[in-house]
């Protein structure tokens, strides 16, 4: 890329940059949570949350003294809650050992937990006005069909490739408004499938465009077969409350509460599975009353079948369990932050309750 293109890129960003809430401060905790909420989730959905996550937690000291669980009960439905567990782990080192300031240094910010150079760069650019290139998806594709190069992007030297190159042409100045300029014209113009090319910046200059190979860039090797899974959950319920359990912190959808249940076994039907993840999960046998919901969840390396039962515990066993857990009513569901899969049932576990 020539310096001349930045010029052309940040025209283009001034007339065309969306009004958002993050661009509207300087303040680097404001825009640090931004980041972390727009890692793999679409920026109409990050909004509403960046602004009551803010409006709770307004100051790094109030997010550092919150409990893990109030900022997951925050992030609950954005999902990857390992960004909300580890953003809160960071503002906490940062209280405890920083004295409560972001460091100078971007070496020392980017080491803390959740950050990394993607993040690292952003912030400090945009926050700091330190002219660092913040190389993300959306960046890696413009650059690629602009230069057609032919790197396979999940490769770890193809991002630094990027990162090299873009790193000569980073003006000193207004090289926040350059990173956010990129990756904005890869998310709105050079989208992955039929990209605006007569609306973009650099139409006359890309390499794909000109000569007519647009969907040969940028090169992503294939990944590997997605796995599904079946799992059994169980909703056991004792008059009009029903049993929930907090998952450890450490680990996937740390933190969060859950049903009991767990994946089947090969051959095994989700009725036998369900009673044998209860049993040895809880050390209790349960009747099964009725199958309420099937749903499918997709997560990014996996995805599961989930049968949600309503069971009843036979006899007058007790439940044995070193997880923290409660006895709920349908009421105090909202009060619980819960896996965006749960959520899918939630309606019909109301219309359950209500109905019985
Ligand atoms: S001209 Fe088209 S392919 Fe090239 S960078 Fe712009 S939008 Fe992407």
């Amino acid at each position: 890329m020539r310096k001349e293109i930045v010029k052309e890129l940040l025209f283009w960003f001034d007339q065309n940059q969306r009004d958002l809430p993050w661009r509207k401060t300087k303040d680097l905790y404001s825009i640090w949570i931004s980041e972390i909420m727009l890692q793999q989730t679409q920026v109409s959905t990050v909004i509403p949350y960046y602004q009551q996550f803010l409006s709770k937690f307004p100051k790094l000291k109030t997010l550092a003294s919150a409990s893990e669980e109030e900022v997951l009960k925050y992030w609950e439905g954005l999902g990857y809650y390992s960004r909300a567990r580890n953003l809160h782990r960071a503002i906490q080192l940062i209280e405890s050992q920083h004295k409560g300031q972001i460091p100078d240094r971007i070496e020392q910010f980017q080491k803390l937990p959740g950050v990394g150079p993607y993040v690292a760069a952003a912030v400090f650019s945009i926050g700091r006005g330190i002219p660092v290139p913040a190389v993300d998806g959306n960046v890696m594709r413009v650059f690629c069909r602009f230069k057609t190069l032919g790197m396979d992007i999940r490769e770890p030297q193809t991002r630094k490739k990027i990162f090299s190159e873009l790193q000569g042409i980073i003006p000193q100045e207004r090289c926040g408004d350059f990173n956010q300029a990129l990756m904005e014209l890869g998310s709105r113009i050079c989208k992955p499938k039929n990209p605006k090319c007569l609306t973009c910046p650099f139409h006359t200059e890309c390499r794909a465009y000109r000569s007519g190979k647009i969907d040969l860039f940028p090169v992503k090797s294939p990944r590997s077969i997605i796995p599904e899974y079946p799992v059994s959950i169980a909703v056991i319920i004792k008059g009009d409350q029903f049993y929930i359990q907090k998952r450890p912190s450490r680990g996937h959808l740390g933190g969060l509460w859950e049903f009991p249940g767990g994946k089947a076994r090969s051959g095994e039907s989700p009725e036998r599975a369900l009673r044998r993840e209860i049993f040895e999960e809880l050390g209790i046998r349960v009747d099964i009353k009725t199958k309420l919901a099937s749903i499918k969840h997709a997560y990014t390396h996996f995805k599961i079948k989930l049968s949600f039962f309503i069971c009843e515990i036979s006899g007058d066993n007790q439940i044995r369990t070193d997880y923290p857990f409660q006895w709920i009513s349908i009421h105090q569901i909202k009060d619980y932050p819960f896996p965006g899969a749960n959520h899918k049932f939630f309606p019909l576990l109301r219309a359950y309750f209500n109905e019985n």
